[in-house]
């Protein structure tokens, strides 16, 4: 699948850190065969890639559409539809299907969400294949 990643409050907390799993999670999707890319309402966060060494989990990094979702694709040069989101807005996830991540907790190091995150994407791919 195509998988879109928020940034803000999803991948990085308020204070730009990187949540726990980042790297573990994504590459393990990567492995699977999916194709990840990071959007952002603040536009393509290249400064985030960089930040953390992240270039080999992310293929590319767009603006996020904020409203007429689907609409606005093509203006902002997202080149096809993700197939699936994980934001911690519920309108993205409404807009494309997907999964609400509660933003990092408090206590960073205990923040599981990624890999609830992670749960929640195989058993939708297991729904797809009919398993
Ligand atoms: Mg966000």
């Amino acid at each position: 699948m195509k998988i879109f990643f928020d940034c803000d409050e999803t991948i990085i907390t308020w204070d730009v850190r990187l949540r726990p799993g980042v790297k573990e999670v994504i590459g393990s999707l990567r492995d699977s065969g999916h194709e990840i890319y990071l959007w952002s309402g603040n536009g393509p966060r290249w400064e985030i890639v960089r930040r953390f060494d992240l270039h080999d989990f992310f293929l590319d990094c767009y603006w996020k559409p904020l409203y007429r979702h689907h609409e606005r694709l093509e203006e902002l040069g997202i080149p096809f539809t993700p197939d699936f989101v994980i934001d911690d807005h519920q309108e993205v996830v409404d807009a494309f299907g997907g999964v609400r991540i509660e933003p990092p907790a408090h206590e960073l190091s205990k923040d599981r969400e990624l890999w609830r995150v992670y749960d929640v994407i195989t058993d939708h791919v297991k729904t797809l294949k009919g398993d």
